[in-house]
């Protein structure tokens, strides 16, 4: 089986019925980004910066973070390379001095963090826009809950691009920004964002917990974690439809996007992209040349009136083995 997994590192991720599925890196470190172009990774889907941030008291200066960046730009040239601004507190995290909150998954943190401390947020922005000059850089903000969150943010980057500008540093103004969709009110309101932003990646792994109100690092809550409840494919199907509508590119990048059935259910909800860690690559790209995009679709329609995950699950499973 792994003999069969390498030898799909070349072979294109096409479905059954012509289809092509963009599949693309999840990368937590720069130094990940040349093992995933040699796992076939069609650009990075997802680039979390929070982990130059490991073990260190102070936040990595601005020419750091543009060898970061650039780094990984240019392992893939020509190809996308979503890169994540600051996603700290909650679970990722903490950096020294941020105070201790009793509640951090509802707290201060990502887009709120960077938000209110803009002079820290501007040394990131002004490191991808100057990375931005070697390939395809595009940025995307966390756990976003209005469109008012992407208007300063982007107000903050043309601040940003201004001080690179007046001090004659080379950089690209005009990088396409676009939001994490992960919680229920960035997926319900998605049609408020459209008009602001350049893609849409629907983070599922922040989506379950903040829709099922389940703590996604709990143990003891594993079997209540479940990404096929079909309050959770309402959201991502509503995700799809509106930015497609809207002539956005929806991808997915957590978690679910690596499970076999889970991906199924995805393409079967009108997902083309999927971001997963670059050893799950070829593992999703089995199953998607294994499928047809109409049947999952059925699957998927089916899935999304049932009244419960398990029978979500029992639907897809069922319209998955009739496939492979
Ligand atoms: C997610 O929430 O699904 C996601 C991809 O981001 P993270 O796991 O870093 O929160
Ligand atoms: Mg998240």
């Amino acid at each position: 089986a792994q003999k069969e997994l390498a030898g799909l590192v070349g072979k294109e991720a096409l479905t059954s019925d012509g289809v092509h599925i963009t599949l693309r890196a999840n990368v937590d470190l720069p130094e990940e980004a040349g093992a995933a172009a040699s796992h076939g990774a069609e650009g990075v889907g997802l680039m979390r910066t929070e982990f130059l941030v490991v073990g260190r008291t102070a936040m990595p200066t601005e020419d750091e973070q543009y060898r970061a960046y650039r780094k990984v730009v240019e392992a893939f040239k020509d190809q996308p390379v979503v890169i994540r601004t600051y996603d700290v507190g909650g679970d990722k995290l903490p950096v020294g001095g941020f105070p201790h909150e009793p509640n951090p998954f509802l707290g201060w943190r990502a887009i709120r963090m960077c938000l209110d401390e803009p002079e820290l947020f501007k040394v990131q922005l002004k490191a991808l826009m100057r990375a931005a000059v070697h390939g395809d850089l595009q940025i995307m903000l966390p756990l976003v809950v209005s469109v008012e969150e992407v208007r300063q943010a982007r107000y903050l980057l043309e601040d940003a691009a201004a001080e690179l500008r007046a001090k004659g540093v080379e950089h690209r103004a005009d990088v396409p920004l676009g939001v994490m969709v992960e919680t229920p009110a960035a997926a319900v309101s998605v049609d408020s964002f459209v008009k602001d932003v350049s893609f849409l990646s629907i983070g599922t792994n922040d989506l379950v917990q903040y829709t099922l109100a389940v703590d996604r690092g709990n143990a003891s809550l594993v079997t209540r974690f479940t990404p096929l409840h079909p309050a959770v494919l309402r959201l991502i199907a509503r995700t799809v439809e509106v930015g497609h509508a809207a002539g956005l590119s929806v991808s997915v990048c957590g978690e679910m996007a690596s499970q076999p059935l889970m991906a199924y259910a995805l393409i079967g909800l009108g997902v083309r992209q999927l971001s997963v860690a670059a050893v799950g690559i070829s593992a999703v790209k089995r199953i998607v040349r294994g499928v047809s995009t109409e049947r999952a679709a059925a699957a998927a329609q089916a899935a999304l009136a049932a009244a419960t995950a398990r029978e979500a699950a029992d639907i897809l499973r069922h319209a998955l083995r009739a496939e492979l």
